[in-house]
């Protein structure tokens, strides 16, 4: 089941572990090699972590996969992410 809920970008990107294999990097400050497995904040900026995102787009085993190891994040499409941050910036520079 897929849920789209609108996100306030600033708010998903601070609190986003973005999922590599075999570790995580942390969207807010660039750490990487988090451990995806428990890592429940970032080790260096120490936000909380409540998103999680994939880099394999579309794959729903991999989102699965990954649900299953942490159930307590909320899984996001990284490329909805990137999207939206493009956007942002396009309207940042039109402004
Ligand atoms: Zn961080």
């Amino acid at each position: 089941m897929r849920v789209w809920q609108d996100l306030d970008l600033a708010e998903v990107k601070k609190h986003l572990l973005i999922c590599g294999d075999p570790s995580g990097d942390c969207a807010n400050c660039r750490e990487v090699g988090i451990n995806i497995q428990n890592a429940k904040s970032c080790p260096t900026g120490k936000t909380e972590f409540k998103y999680m995102a994939t880099r394999v787009t579309g794959s729903t085993s991999q989102a699965k996969r990954l649900k299953a190891k942490r159930p307590d994040l909320i899984a996001i499409d990284f490329s909805d992410f990137k999207d939206a941050k493009t956007r942002s910036e396009a309207h940042k520079f039109l402004r």
